[in-house]
């Protein structure tokens, strides 16, 4: 799911935004401060950021130095008219602006075709016979498609990228399913036993005592 950061200290703007990308698919977090914003994004993933320019604590401008550290495209919210701003913006390497008050249709437009632009198309990743397509999130073993669910394919990908290191189940619960690991339940580990078998990785995942998972891959 592609998530934005919206950085708008006027609440209402802020939550009207949230509220028409989150009905356009987007999953949306809002800030309402420069600081607030650069601390989101050196916290978290962040696929795009509407950035307001005059802003309590750090500017519009000082959080896009923070953006472009995290390789976040940046899209301004400018006020109408002021023309130097948005000339400012792109300067520094914002991706596109938007003057207030916009059209929600042109913004959702706009937030399309800069995701479109920056979309950094992510290489497969091979292991073993498995085959995996980040971007169309396709898995293939032996050149089959497997049938994975995306909780399945979401705990695949997070194995895969943190190989041969010792997972706890906690950290699997809360990157897959997100939220905290209440410690009970079965979920991780009914899960890790399906990926096992759809994907025939008996060998290489070794379960770990009192901890959790490892993906084991011979480099
Ligand atoms: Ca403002």
């Amino acid at each position: 799911m592609i998530r934005i950061l919206i950085v708008e200290d006027e609440e209402a703007i802020a939550n009207l935004i949230r509220m028409n990308l989150g009905k356009a698919g987007y999953q949306c977090e809002t800030v309402f401060d420069g600081e607030g914003a650069a601390n989101r994004i050196l916290e978290e993933r962040f696929d795009l950021m509407l950035l307001d320019i005059m802003l309590p604590g750090l500017s519009g401008y000082e959080v896009l130095e923070y953006a472009k550290t995290m390789d976040i495209p940046v899209i301004f919210l400018t006020a109408m008219g002021e023309t130097a701003q948005k000339v400012k913006g792109l300067r520094m390497g914002a991706e596109d602006y938007i003057a207030k008050p916009f059209d929600i249709g042109e913004l959702l437009a706009r937030v399309e075709a800069v995701l479109r632009r920056c979309r950094k198309t992510q290489e497969k990743i091979r292991f073993l016979d498995i085959e995996i397509d980040p971007d169309s999130r396709v898995v293939t073993k032996g050149g089959q498609e497997a049938e994975l669910t995306p909780k399945e394919y979401d705990l695949l990908l997070l194995f895969v990228r943190n190989r041969n290191r010792a997972l706890y189940r906690e950290t699997i619960y809360e990157n897959v399913w997100g939220g905290e690991y209440s410690g009970t339940g079965r979920t991780v580990d009914l899960h890790v036993q399906r990926l096992k078998k759809k994907l025939g990785l008996e060998e290489h995942i070794a379960a770990i005592y009192k901890v959790g998972y490892r993906l084991v891959i011979p480099s």
